[in-house]
């Protein structure tokens, strides 16, 4: 019983930070392919033709995106590739990625022509035969978060010197058919790392706009384009509203489990006493996600390589921090906490590769991303101010 037990703990414990796959391939896939000059309708048969002479053959793929993963959204997303299997490209071309901006269908020989692209980039020149798999994370992200309208992707040819790829088409073989595989990882769930049964008064939010004058929060220190951050005051008001309050010596707790990877030794730094946490429990920041707690009260009672629980109390909130000419770095006491993919906060000089995961991370219910200071200025308030946001802790304690 206990084997099994410890088996089942184990199991639960690779969960996190593990990379998964997922295969999108769909009977209903649309692609077909069609010629410019002498080829004017659109062909829905068993290839899809890239390239020409004189006269450009483009193929168009789209591919049904909902991220049907369990656990979706709390997920991160690696790398997403499209796949396709060439057959005799003995005459390969170079191809450039359009994003198709409007609809289409496979069973129209027309309306291709009056298709809006843009253009998204090179593909790299696929194999004579057998698997051709491509990278379109980005591509993939904007589908499923809807900055772009998922209408596929088109495959044009970079010039029209008699070369040409062949592609099976999802009326070939089953196992040649088009398909998307998403690599991701399944990752927790954060909590609010504040007490429960009160919400707390968000001060400066996810994109890096302060309370008190609205005005954007300078780099490097939350700005949405270099960091996932939040402050949180320690201002409250009940779960079902009422006055605002102010607590004292508010515990701070672990907002997810994992190890500790970052501990200060001195509070004479910029972060004064602060806890950083890794997720997926490896201690290697270079994996899943981080989260980081700073300006703590004192130092926190925790050595570098202690795993914590989620809701595991980690310090109290605090206002320390200096920056090297020793003056304060924290105005007041709050708790500033920042969220890390791969140990980067975000898409600035931290890194391009991040942000795209940190959408979609969820703490208490609602995504990061989603977490904003209201704009509405209150004149009914003493002294008029802006109307305060204030978001919920149901996690007990
Ligand atoms: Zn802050």
């Amino acid at each position: 019983m206990l084997v099994s037990l410890l088996g089942i703990f184990f199991q639960t414990m690779r969960a996190y930070g593990v990379e998964e796959k997922y295969r999108i391939v769909n009977s209903n896939t649309q692609d077909k392919w069609f010629g410019s000059t002498y080829v004017r309708g659109g062909m829905n048969d068993t290839t899809l033709k890239v390239g020409g002479w004189g006269d450009k053959y483009y193929s168009l793929i789209k591919m049904p995106v909902d991220l049907n993963i369990p656990g979706a959204p709390r997920v991160v997303l690696n790398r997403i590739t499209l796949n396709l299997h060439s057959i005799n490209s003995l005459n390969r071309t170079s191809m450039r990625k359009w994003f198709v901006r409007s609809s289409w269908s496979e069973a129209s020989t027309m309306d291709h022509w009056s298709m809006t692209i843009a253009s998204i980039g090179l593909a790299p020149l696929p194999p004579v035969n057998g698997l051709y798999s491509f990278d379109i994370s980005s591509e993939f992200y904007y589908w499923i978060s809807q900055t772009e309208p998922n209408y596929g992707i088109l495959l044009e040819p970079e010039n029209t010197d008699n070369t040409s790829n062949y592609f099976a088409s999802s009326e070939n073989k089953p196992e040649w058919r088009p398909y998307i595989e998403v690599s991701y990882e399944k990752v927790p769930e954060f909590r609010l790392p504040l007490p429960g049964n009160k919400r707390w008064k968000l001060t400066v939010e996810v994109g890096g706009k302060d309370y008190n004058t609205q005005a954007a929060v300078g780099d490097p220190f939350h700005t949405g384009n270099t960091h996932y951050s939040l402050d949180f005051s320690s201002h409250w008001i009940p779960l079902a509203g009422g006055t605002e309050q102010t607590a004292t010596d508010v515990p701070i707790y672990a907002a997810a489990g994992g190890k500790i990877v970052g501990l200060a030794n001195n509070v004479r730094n910029p972060n004064g006493w602060f806890v950083k946490i890794d997720h997926d429990y490896d201690g290697n920041v270079n994996t899943g996600f981080q989260t980081v707690y700073i300006h703590l009260k004192n130092q926190p009672n925790l050595s570098i390589g202690d795993v914590v629980q989620k809701g595991g109390q980690i310090g109290i909130m605090g206002t320390t921090g200096e920056d090297a000419n020793g003056n304060p770095t924290s105005t007041g006491v709050h708790l500033h906490m920042t969220f890390y993919f791969k140990n980067k906060a975000g898409t600035g000089p931290d890194g391009p590769s991040s942000s795209e995961e940190l959408n979609f991370v969820r703490m208490g219910g609602i995504l990061l991303k989603n977490y904003k200071l209201s704009t509405t200025w209150r004149t009914d308030l003493n002294p008029d101010q802006w109307n305060p946001t204030y978001y919920g802790s149901s996690s007990p304690p």
